[in-house]
């Protein structure tokens, strides 16, 4: 059976919907998330464009374009929450975190990060088990 997952942004305007399994779910150390987001390094999940559908409040999507062309922040624009972004090949990458947060605090299982990419751009480094790719 294919999973569905819900986000929402802070104030519930904006409804998502996720289904199936993720393309990617791992640990982004590229300059362009740190840049877009401004974190350290991006706890990301990416998913093709026809697995998500926005369920509620289309209307209020606002969008934030990068300088890098591909890249784009799709927010709310009531309360301001990232709900996703768009990355040079057209994925929509969903944060880890706020997976975790519309699911009462916990990330499922299967959404956890398996593998770090562009460690070697990395600004800071991690010390776990997990595979990192360059
Ligand atoms: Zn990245
Ligand atoms: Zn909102």
């Amino acid at each position: 059976m294919r999973k569905t997952y819900q986000i929402h942004c802070e104030y519930d305007g904006v409804k998502v919907s996720l289904t199936g399994s993720p393309r990617v779910k791992g640990y982004c150390h590229c300059e362009d998330c740190r840049d877009l987001l401004n974190v350290p390094f991006h706890s990301v999940t990416a998913w093709n464009k026809e697995q998500i559908k926005i369920v509620e409040g289309e209307a209020l999507l606002s969008e934030h374009q990068h300088p890098e062309p591909e890249m784009k922040r799709i927010f709310c624009s009531n309360c301001g929450e990232t709900l996703y972004n768009t990355n040079a090949m057209d994925w929509r990458v969903v944060s880890q975190l706020l997976l975790r947060k519309c699911n009462d605090g916990v990330l499922p299982d299967e959404l956890h990060s398996d593998s770090h990419f562009f460690y070697a751009r990395r600004i800071i480094d991690i010390n776990d088990t997990l595979p990192k790719h360059d």
